[in-house]
């Protein structure tokens, strides 16, 4: 039988926005030693913007270069997708498309190859880029994601994200209480390095593959830490089912809200400060 302060606690929970689907993941949640963040759509809105465009190829203006990835995007669910297509006045229509996970989208317009990839794609693949031409906009810490048409770079697109203003505060609350801050995102160093210094995080990986999330967890893991992991993408279900207590946030992914042991509804981060809150008073009132 459920003791009757716990099945309290879930219903004042569960009026709250915070579902607990894992009773002993939530009885953990008390002796959290460390929190993985995910970074896009939990710490930042996941509302990202187009703030340049950088036309490599002379030939090409700065609105078809946008125009081609806009219509390789108009087939993809990622944040980054809905920014550049909301940028693009119009679009070609698009042939044979396929994501590229974690690293970018593809497809055939106009009877051309387009790409629309990350930095990391493109050293993987060894292909170069005048690299002087987006140093600036690099160094701001701007998500810049490339163009290839028929394997040329003909251009590049930097987009700014938004920090949650209560990412800030959680942090500070979690630190406060001896609890670890990390931050996990496929996204480029310099931005994630900006991210962590304004959210005050102790420590991030940038440049992680989808496949990869989980065996960072588990190296968290390794340290002899208690880790709740906080996400909300379809890419973050494994590092969630990983964690010690996997927290999905929002209106994430299907997937990602199945897998988790606790669903945040509101999508606020400071939910997470909630959960501990209700575990420890729970369990105190137990013993
Ligand atoms: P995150 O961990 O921030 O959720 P992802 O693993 O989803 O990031 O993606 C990592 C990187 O792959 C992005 O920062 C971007 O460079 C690239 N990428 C992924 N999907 C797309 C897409 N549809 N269009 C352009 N770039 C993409
Ligand atoms: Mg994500």
């Amino acid at each position: 039988a459920i003791p009757l302060v716990v099945a309290v606690s879930a219903a004042i929970g569960a009026r709250n926005g915070l579902l607990i689907r894992n009773r002993s993941a939530f009885e953990r949640a008390r002796n959290i030693d460390a929190i993985v963040f995910d970074k896009t759509g939990t710490l930042t809105k996941g509302e990202f913007g187009v703030s340049d465009v950088v036309a490599f190829d002379e030939k090409m203006k700065t609105e078809e270069i946008l125009k081609y990835a806009a219509s390789i995007e108009s087939n993809s669910e990622h944040p980054i997708a809905r920014g550049i297509i909301d940028a693009s006045d119009s679009s070609y229509q698009v042939e044979n498309f396929s994501a590229i996970a974690g690293k970018g989208a593809h497809g055939t317009v106009n009877g051309k190859d387009v790409k629309v990839v990350s930095p990391g794609y493109l050293k993987e693949e060894g292909i170069s880029y005048p690299e002087d031409k987006i140093k600036d906009i690099a160094s701001q810490g701007k998500t810049i994601v490339f163009v290839l048409i028929d394997r040329n770079v003909a251009g590049a697109i930097a987009l700014e994200d938004i920090v949650r203003p209560e990412s800030k505060e959680l942090v500070s609350r979690l630190k406060q209480i001896g609890v670890k801050c990390l931050m996990l995102t496929g996204d480029q160093e310099q931005v994630a390095e900006r991210v962590a210094g304004q959210i005050g995080l102790d420590e991030y990986f940038a440049g992680v593959l989808p496949g990869e999330k989980a065996s960072r967890i588990k190296e968290v893991q390794g340290r002899g830490l208690i880790v709740a992991m906080v996400g909300d993408g379809i890419n973050d279900a494994p590092a969630l089912a990983q964690a010690d207590i996997g927290i999905a946030i929002g209106a994430g992914t299907d997937v990602a809200v199945e897998t988790a042991d606790i669903v945040l509804v509101k999508s606020n981060p400071l939910d997470v400060m909630a959960i501990i809150d209700l575990s420890r008073a729970t369990y105190r009132k137990m013993v």
